[in-house]
């Protein structure tokens, strides 16, 4: 019965062709493949280039975001994978662009990254665990540069850095909590000076945000060498240069730096390449992925993890502005279930009452859809609403929300069964996208990038989270002031805000009125080329569950693996 199989055996049961044959009728030869096995390969660098100079990049970007979910996840990345296929069906040449997971969640929540049912990129147990390397390239570049720093302050400290101030912690692509705060340097003269540290997933690495918008090696190494990694005792900033570190590093990412591609379920050419932190960085694929596949077919259909107001407002005003791109058309991921959560009248949430139907529930959610709507619309790109059907729903709930999308703000909307059927079940939803991306739109950021930081945030704030206004701490106060006049002002800026609410509160559903944001720190990710605005503690290495999902996982005498997905 196929209902009841998992991602995993459904993943088994499809003969994939080999990736040379996949991308070939897209432009890519196999002399521009670096083949890792028979399904996966990376591009070439020259290859890139080449693609550039001679194709036209006339293709549609189509981005795909959504409502505030619930804890479970709504759907994005198998509306992104599915709609790629539907886009086929149709005759749309079409390519998909996803990140790639992150090792740590797989061992701890079951579930991969990688799409879902009839609508995932394979082969998904190599994509979810070390695929072709890039995160364990990551972590290497990304401690090369804490052992230069700390092998610096060992060595007499010529750059008198303040060994209170440094702010290059190590990275670890695991989710282990016990190593969030450590101490380092103990044992005395030999080992070197002690203080204070900690490890960070390597997703939050400033080297994954930096890897996802360079554009070319050149480009890699400016961006690594303007790092910030401490301060002097004067206040000044030590960067990565500055610390002798960037050519090594740069070697230890040159491979890294080549977009990955590999195959969806119906064989749909997928890039799956870099996955910075949604949080603390933009949270989108790489930017050197999206180039190559915008020149190389009709429609890219691209993933910004969570809702508009954290990936699709990072990908409109950082994203779009650094790749010089223009999204034609947003898809607004929407589920029956996270609309009867933010339509359920009681806190803490009851995950089980999201079952049953209630179109109640689902009509008092539609607020929540709405705002999401509005923000988009606010960047001019027409959006499409894709009702995201699972197995529970009914018809009536899934009408309440189509009507209303239709009839009351006068939308576009499609119910999508990409999950169970595949490209299929995105045929309507193609055809509404097509129809969206060939006439309306009219791309502009939110925010002027010369504009005071202050101003930017309380846009971002007021226009997007729906908040009264801005209460900026003392210390964020100062930052705006020191960074302003380092010159750091003149860049965009990327909120640290929880995805669980459209306001900084995670237990507050719909949409939050009569609130004012609350900003507590502003850093420079001088490598990345914005300013991270912090409203909350950001949680940047996740742990296990009492049941962690490893504890289920084996593999037998064939390679057989178990219990991942
Ligand atoms: P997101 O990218 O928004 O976080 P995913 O696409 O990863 O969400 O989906 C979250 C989880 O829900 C995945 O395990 C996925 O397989 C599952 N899922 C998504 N859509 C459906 C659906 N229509 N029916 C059943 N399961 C689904
Ligand atoms: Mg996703």
């Amino acid at each position: 019965d196929e209902s009841t199989q998992t991602d995993y055996e459904i993943a088994q049961s499809v003969e994939t062709d080999p990736i040379v044959d996949v991308v070939e009728p897209f432009g890519l030869s196999e002399d521009d493949l670096e083949l890792m096995g028979e399904e996966k390969a990376k591009v070439t660098l020259e290859a890139i280039e080449r693609i550039k100079r001679e194709k036209d990049d006339d293709g549609k970007l189509v981005l795909v975001t959504g409502m505030t979910p619930t804890p479970l996840g709504e759907g994005k990345t198998v509306t992104t994978v599915g709609l790629g296929q539907a886009f086929n069906q149709i005759g749309k040449d079409a390519l998909v662009a996803v990140r790639e997971p992150s090792l740590g969640p797989v061992f701890g929540v079951k579930g991969g990254a990688a799409g879902g049912g009839y609508s995932q990129v394979l082969p998904m147990e190599d994509i979810n665990l070390h695929f072709t390397g890039d995160l364990h390239a990551l972590t290497s570049a990304h401690n090369l540069i804490a052992t230069m720093l700390d092998n610096h302050i060992k060595q007499g400290n010529e750059l008198n850095i303040s060994v209170n101030q440094v702010n290059w912690p190590r990275a670890i692509d695991m989710n282990d909590r016990a190593l969030r705060e450590t101490v380092v340097g103990l044992g005395g003269d030999v080992t070197g000076v002690p203080r204070e540290d900690g490890f960070i997933l390597t997703a939050a690495s400033e080297l994954m945000a930096v890897l996802c918008l360079a554009d070319s090696i050149e480009d890699l190494k400016a961006r690594i060498g303007r790092i910030i990694v401490a301060y002097d005792e004067d206040g000044d900033p030590i960067t990565v240069d500055d610390i002798g570190a960037t050519g090594a590093a740069s070697i230890l990412l040159k491979d890294a730096l080549k977009p990955n591609v590999v195959q969806t379920i119906e064989g749909t050419p997928a890039f799956v390449h870099g996955g910075p932190f949604a949080n603390i960085a933009h949270g989108t694929n790489s930017l050197i992925a999206d180039d190559v596949a915008s020149h190389l077919s009709e429609y890219l259909v691209t993933e910004a993890g969570f809702g508009s107001d954290l990936g699709a407002e990072k990908f409109m005003n950082i994203v779009c502005r650094f790749g010089d791109m223009e999204p034609d058309a947003v898809t607004l991921v929407a589920s029956v279930r996270a609309l009867k959560y933010h339509g359920q009248e009681m806190w803490p949430p009851d995950l089980d009452e999201l079952e049953a139907e209630d179109v109640d529930a689902v009509e008092r959610g539609l607020e929540n859809l709405d705002k999401h709507v509005t923000n988009l619309q606010k960047f001019g790109v027409p959006v499409v609403v894709a009702l995201n059907r699972f197995p529970g729903d009914t018809d009536a709930e899934v009408d309440a929300v189509l009507d209303h999308c239709r009839d009351e703000l006068g939308i576009r909307a499609a119910e999508s069964t990409v999950f169970g059927e595949g490209g299929e079940g995105g045929i309507e939803l193609a055809e509404n996208l097509v129809d969206a991306a060939e006439s309306e739109s009219e791309y502009e950021p939110l925010y002027d990038i010369d504009a005071p930081i202050k101003e930017k945030i309380e846009t971002v704030a007021t226009e997007i989270y729906g908040a009264d206004g801005v209460n900026f701490s003392s210390d964020a106060e100062d930052d705006m002031e020191r960074l302003t006049d380092h010159g750091f002002d003149d860049v965009p800026i990327c909120m640290s805000k929880t995805f669980h609410s459209l306001s900084d509160d995670a237990s507050k559903k719909g949409v939050p009125e009569d609130w004012t944001l609350d900003v507590n720190e502003i850093y420079p990710s001088a490598g990345a080329g914005f300013l991270v605005v912090l409203t909350a503690d950001v949680l940047t290495l996740p742990g296990l569950p009492g049941e962690p999902a490893a504890a289920g996982m084996d593999l037998d005498s064939d390679g057989n693996v178990s219990g991942l997905f």
